[in-house]
């Protein structure tokens, strides 16, 4: 087949790719996961296909729709809320999230990305809300009927979290009534699913004259709220729903509130534990497509009176990028079965082991992705080649949920503080 005729040409035919699943015989996964897995792996072609591969915004906004829909309906969706609520396991579980995003993502990025943030979105309603906010919410997000976003970062507060400015001021109810509510004002920015959310996750700050991270506490935040607007979409190079949000005077009720007041950094952070080894899940995907696609293609390219795989520098670029693969596995899933197997004790804390997989598998994604686009030739920067779709999914995890250079110093301060 001519590529150039057909965009979406992939060097493995289209719905034919099975992720390979060899690592489901590791230690680090009980029964319930290897059946998740398996699952998954049969219905994730189905479940991703028929997609309009246009990008523009419209067709991406329809898409992550569609995808939450089909996901929540296959029952997949469930796995990002507790069982309490309509989800599928009793708690989060780090490594059926991990299993879920490393499959959509090897067959679909905006398909992982969904699924994500349904998780991502409404995790602090899990850690923190009260049951009548967990009740209203979580089984919409489990059914994928109610769509999640989590706005933690600001213009000028993306690493540096404390800097956060957007306020909310708390207002008693008249007359000495109970209740009372938050003013929320400022703006938050690459808010993934901005636009198309049923409710935000927000952060801000209720105790105004407080710096760093004290005086934060989290708030969910319907979409249609009066005061909250979407001040600007944003346009990235792999396409998902991504805005900048205002908060003008936006008023809601204190029951909105997750969790304490000043308790919303230890809230944020603790929903990114569960799901920074998620990210490496992610990429873990991405790159075994990547490896996938590279072999097919080196099997089939006439070279030289051979194929491309004959050549042995193809074979080095293949042996170290299949390591890369499973050496970023290796830590993603000690990361995740070693929070699965501690809850409720001290050791339930992966900080150090999540940041390492984190920073591990993407950085290494990134190596394996370039790679195959290298093995492809021209064909490897062809706009809708697979891999060339790759290249530009893999680069944004390498910055958000704590930039590789951010996962670095939090490994070191956890390494500082043990000796
Ligand atoms: C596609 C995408 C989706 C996102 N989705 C969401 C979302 O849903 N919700 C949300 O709240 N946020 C989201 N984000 C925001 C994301 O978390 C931030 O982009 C990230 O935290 C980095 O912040 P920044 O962009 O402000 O970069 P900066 O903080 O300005 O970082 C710039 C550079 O400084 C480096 N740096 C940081 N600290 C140090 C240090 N101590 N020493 C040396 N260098 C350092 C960083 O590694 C980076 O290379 C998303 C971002 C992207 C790109």
């Amino acid at each position: 087949m001519n590529p150039a005729a057909d965009p979406t040409t992939l060097a493995t035919a289209p719905g034919s790719q099975v992720m390979p699943t060899n690592h489901l015989a590791w230690p680090f996964f009980d029964a319930t996961h290897r059946e998740l897995a398996t699952a998954l792996a049969a219905a994730a072609p189905a479940l991703t296909g028929n997609l309009d591969h246009r990008e523009t915004r419209e067709v991406v906004d329809a898409n992550c729709r569609t995808l939450v829909k089909r996901l929540g309906a296959a029952g997949f969706c469930r796995y990002a809320v507790p069982a309490a609520h309509g989800g599928a396991l009793q708690h989060l579980d780090s490594r059926a999230l991990c299993l879920i995003r490393e499959t959509l993502a090897y067959h679909e990025g905006l398909a992982d990305f969904s699924f994500a943030m349904q998780g991502l979105g409404s995790g602090a309603i899990s850690l923190g809300g009260s049951a009548a906010l967990q009740q209203a919410y979580l089984p919409r997000v489990a059914r994928g009927e109610a769509i999640a976003a989590f706005a933690l970062s600001e213009p000028e507060a993306g690493s540096d979290v404390g800097a956060m400015a957007t306020s909310a001021r708390f207002e008693a109810a008249a007359g000495g009534a109970e209740g009372g509510s938050y003013v929320l004002n400022g703006s938050k920015t690459w808010i993934s699913n901005g636009g198309i959310a049923d409710f935000y996750c927000v952060f801000a700050r209720s105790d105004e004259a407080s710096k760093g991270a004290r005086g934060i506490s989290a708030f969910v935040v319907d979409a249609n709220t009066p005061g909250l607007t979407i001040a600007e979409r944003i346009d990235v190079i792999a396409p998902h729903p991504l805005a900048t949000l205002k908060f003008d005077n936006c008023r809601i009720p204190a029951s909105q509130r997750l969790g304490e007041e000043g308790q919303g950094f230890k809230l944020a952070m603790q929903t990114l534990d569960i799901f920074r080894a998620s990210v490496a899940a992610a990429a873990l995907g991405f790159a075994r497509r990547a490896l996938d696609e590279a072999v097919a293609r080196s099997r089939a390219r006439p070279m030289f009176g051979g194929k491309l795989a004959d050549l042995q520098l193809t074979q080095a670029a293949l042996g170290e990028m299949a390591t890369l693969i499973d050496a970023a596995a290796l830590l993603t899933y000690r990361a995740a079965w070693q929070r699965d197997a501690h809850l409720g004790t001290p050791q339930e804390r992966t900080t150090k082991e999540a940041a390492m997989a984190k920073m591990t598998a993407t950085e290494n994604a990134q190596m394996v992705i370039d790679r195959a686009v290298q093995l492809f030739g021209g064909m490897g920067v062809q706009s809708g080649v697979m891999v060339e779709k790759l290249y530009r999914e893999i680069r944004a995890l390498r910055i958000y949920e704590g930039a590789t250079e951010v996962q670095k110093i939090i490994i070191a301060r956890e390494l500082l503080k043990s000796v």
